[in-house]
Order: structure tokens, then C-alpha cells, then sequence
């Protein structure tokens, strides 16, 4: 039998696409560059998005956030100020499903550089409980986008990959300043690679492995870290738990020792007040670091998360 080759078809992929950078061949006359104040203008979606944009621009980049400290920035709807704002910026950094809003007007838009954080790193579907009991990794870039977990910046590995790419998009849009935007990416993942093995070696032995927290943010985290997450909500923070699922996060509470119920400083702590009480168990504070407010236990994304830290040790007990 006659072995025939078979020419195999080659597969571009776009890599402009695969990257998240979307460049638009056409200019942006009102940008703040071509208006010669020498400024790069970037609006961020959220904090930590803006907060990737401050530490990477320094001083070349002019950093304007759509979610107001202190909003909760789930589905937040942009009015049309913000819009036109989106529209005269030189870059907008966003991260797709978090706010379709925000999709919408950047989609919309045609400011010049389109950095989508989400497509920077890897995403995966998370529900209820994330972790040890029922792991998922149906780890992929291509899925609909429809149960994906936005929540990558509480993940120090991911926002480190995202860093990254912001870095180079930045790069690329601003060439003037390559070398700034360079050193401070590597400045800014060396500290987040030191805040992983803070995390690491903080969470390594520990009497319980299952915390209790308000909606679905820290299922990332949780993977990393070896831990289970189990959250009274969702992914969103607005939706509402079944009596059901609140009697199962009881009754789990029990055979796993979980000593807290985490809330959140955007969000409304009823419910997680109500189950710490029903199940005699303490609450404190774990930040999703989604907004900094004067009520938040730092003054940024890595203070922030070093209390996080501090409260994960002392409910899990570690030894
Ligand atoms: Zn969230």
C-alpha cells in the first residue's frame, strides 16, 4: 500500500488577535499625543486595571479610570461623558466580560491601542465552589467568554502575564517611551512574583484549606494557593444564594472546620453576616481589591493583598 503524503493545511493564527492588542490603522486626531502635550492617555475600566497602567506608564502616561473608587465595578453602566472620553484617549485597557458596558464602548470606539487583559492571561469557568472538592480546569482561550471568571488580578501569576502584555502594548503604542515602559513592567512582575511566594509560603501549612467568601472572586487565588473557595454568590456580586445553597455552605462549614465567612467592602455584608451567625462562625474582611476606598485595609493593589493575606492565615490557621 502506497503511504501517500498529505499536505497538511498551515493554520495562521492572528497573532495581533491572540495578543489582545487591536490596532486601528486609522488615527486618532484628538488624541493627547497628536494634541503635542506629550502625554499618553490611557483609560482603565477599574482599578486593576489602572493600578497595571500607573505602575507600567509612571510619569509618560496619563491614567483615567471608568469605575469610580468605591463603585462596585460588576456590570457598571458608562455614561456617554465617559464615551467620549474613551474616544479621545491614545489606549484603553479593559477586561472583557467584567463589564459589558465598557465591551460595548470599547468595541464601539476607535481608540487606537484595545488592550483586552483577559485575552493577556488564561481564563477558566468557575461556579459556586472553586477548589480541592470539585476541581475544573476546562483551561481555555477560546471558550465562549459566557462563564469565564474575570477575577485574574487576585491571582499574582496572572496579573504578572497581564503586566506583561500591557508592558509590550505599551511599548508599541508609545515607542518614545519602550524603555521606561520595559523597566517598569520588570520592576513592577518582580514584585508580584515576590508577592506569589509570599502567598506560597504563607498558605502552605494551614489547619483548614476551605474558605467562605461573598461572591466567586477568589477561585483563582484559591487554585493557586491549594485552597477551596465556596461563595455564597456567584461571580456576581449582585446575585442572591438559594436557601439551599446557604443550608450546603452550612452544613460544609461544619465538616471542614471553616472558622469565617468572609465579606467584602464594596458589597452588602447581610447574607454573609446572617450565615456566620446562624453557623456561629466569625467574619472578617477579605478585598477583592476590586475599587480602593478609605475603608479598604491598604492604600493599593499590594497592601491590599497582603491584608488579604494576614486575614486568609488567621481563619485558615496557620501553623
Ligand atoms: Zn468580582
Amino acid at each position: 500500500m502506497n503511504v501517500r503524503r498529505r499536505l497538511i493545511p498551515v493554520v495562521t493564527t492572528a497573532a495581533a488577535a491572540a495578543l489582545g492588542l487591536t490596532t486601528l490603522s486609522a488615527c486618532s486626531s484628538q488624541s493627547a499625543a497628536a494634541a503635542g502635550t506629550g502625554t499618553f492617555d490611557v483609560v482603565a475600566s477599574f482599578y486593576p486595571m489602572a493600578f497595571l497602567a500607573e505602575q507600567i506608564g509612571g510619569g509618560h502616561v496619563h491614567v483615567t479610570s471608568l469605575t469610580q473608587p468605591g463603585q462596585e465595578p460588576h456590570d457598571l453602566e458608562i455614561s456617554a461623558r465617559q464615551t467620549a472620553q474613551l474616544q479621545e484617549s491614545d489606549a484603553v485597557l479593559y477586561l472583557k466580560n467584567l463589564q459589558p458596558s465598557v465591551d460595548d464602548a470599547v468595541a464601539q470606539s476607535e481608540v487606537k491601542t484595545k488592550i483586552d487583559a483577559a485575552a493577556l492571561t488564561s481564563l477558566e469557568k468557575h461556579g459556586n465552589e472553586v477548589g480541592g472538592h470539585a476541581a475544573s480546569h476546562d483551561s481555555s482561550q477560546n471558550e465562549e467568554l459566557a462563564g469565564l471568571d474575570p477575577h485574574i488580578w487576585l491571582d499574582p501569576v496572572r496579573y504578572a502575564q497581564v503586566a506583561e502584555g500591557v508592558g509590550k502594548a505599551f511599548e508599541k503604542a508609545d515607542p518614545d517611551h519602550a524603555a521606561d515602559y520595559k523597566k517598569n513592567t520588570a520592576a513592577l512582575v518582580k514584585k508580584l512574583d515576590a508577592l506569589d511566594t509570599q502567598f506560597k509560603d504563607g498558605l502552605a501549612n494551614t489547619k483548614s484549606k476551605v474558605f467562605i467568601t461573598t461572591h466567586a472572586a477568589f477561585g483563582y487565588l484559591a487554585e493557586r494557593y491549594g485552597l477551596t473557595e465556596e461563595a455564597i454568590n456567584g461571580l456576581d456580586p449582585e446575585s442572591e444564594p438559594s436557601a439551599a445553597r446557604v443550608k450546603d455552605l452550612e452544613t460544609m462549614a461544619r465538616a471542614d472546620g471553616v472558622t469565617t465567612v468572609f465579606y467584602e467592602t464594596l458589597v452588602s455584608d447581610k447574607t454573609a453576616k446572617t450565615i456566620a451567625s446562624d453557623a456561629g462562625l466569625r467574619t472578617d474582611v477579605l478585598d477583592p481589591v476590586e475599587g480602593i476606598t478609605a475603608k479598604s485595609r491598604g492604600k493599593d493593589y499590594f497592601s491590599v493583598q497582603e491584608a488579604n493575606l494576614k486575614a486568609l492565615q488567621t481563619a485558615l490557621g496557620s501553623k
